[in-house]
């Protein structure tokens, strides 16, 4: 399977674009969150992903960081159904909160022609705490991540062979959800900053971590390897490096830190 990273940047970022990413396995894909405006499809155009191959997303939660790609995803969706370039359903996967907004948001912004399309051919699937799904030939289970600001979740995918990923969307691993990601082999965290910039960047104001946070609880559920993601900006380039140098004195195993569209084949 392919982790393919569409955006690593935190919701004000302009080196970055918002996190967001696409999980590949052969022709099946999985966008899980869509960032916050319509440089999802020029990120989509550069990784050579055609929007169209894309039929299941999932949104973490209801901040516009994560969500505002859709409203420019939704219409597409719509004139494509009209003109039989896709065939029905597309599935979006959100907590019952989020579907709710999602539905409203999609009542305001589409047209007469294409209501008709949303209402037939999308499929706003609402998924509550230990919701089984089967995506990517793989069983994903949905899971409540106890977050601190709006209400978030994240997943559980199978890899086969035992392996996993955990995928903890916008905030920190809390205590409630530990057991939850025991063991996996890929756990992506979000980063704001390094600790050496806490001061600088205040992240724990906002929910967020620092790397050495992320490691901290990357140890407790004794995951392998540590993807961070969801950070600011001021590194551009060097981010990886910095992190990763900091990582390194709080986690024992693999701290991977990508850049925009960059792929990590999850092997
Ligand atoms: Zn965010």
């Amino acid at each position: 399977m392919q982790l393919i990273m569409l955006g690593t940047g935190a919701s004000q970022v302009t080196e970055y674009y918002n996190t967001c990413f696409v999980l590949k396995e052969q022709d099946q894909y999985l966008l899980t969150d869509s960032g916050g405006g319509n440089t999802l499809l020029a990120q989509m155009k550069h990784a050579g992903i055609n929007w169209l191959d894309i039929k299941d997303i999932f949104i973490t939660h209801q901040h516009l960081d994560h969500l505002g790609g859709l409203i420019w995803l939704l219409p597409l969706y719509c004139t494509a159904l009209r003109k039989g370039l896709l065939q029905a359903p597309i599935r979006i996967f959100a907590h019952a909160e989020l579907a709710h907004t999602i539905d409203m948001i999609a009542h305001a912004i589409l047209g007469e022609m294409q209501i008709g399309y949303y209402e037939n051919g999308i499929d706003l699937i609402t998924v509550e705490d230990g919701h089984k799904l089967y995506l990517l030939g793989q069983e994903l289970v949905c899971v409540d991540l106890h977050a601190k600001g709006v209400p978030m979740f994240g997943y559980r995918l199978s890899l086969g062979g035992g392996r996993s990923l955990g995928c903890l969307a916008d905030e920190p691993l809390y205590e409630e959800c530990v057991e939850r990601f025991k063991g996996v082999t890929y756990l992506m965290h979000e980063a704001f900053c390094l600790q050496a910039e806490e001061q600088r960047f205040n992240p724990h104001h906002r929910h967020h971590s620092t790397v050495k946070d992320a490691c901290e609880n990357a140890r407790r559920c004794q995951a392998q390897t540590l993807i961070l993601y969801h950070t600011e900006d001021s590194h551009e380039k060097e981010r990886s490096a910095l992190f990763q140098n900091e990582a390194r004195q709080y986690f024992p195993g693999q701290v991977l830190v990508p850049d925009d569209l960059e792929v990590l084949e999850l092997t």
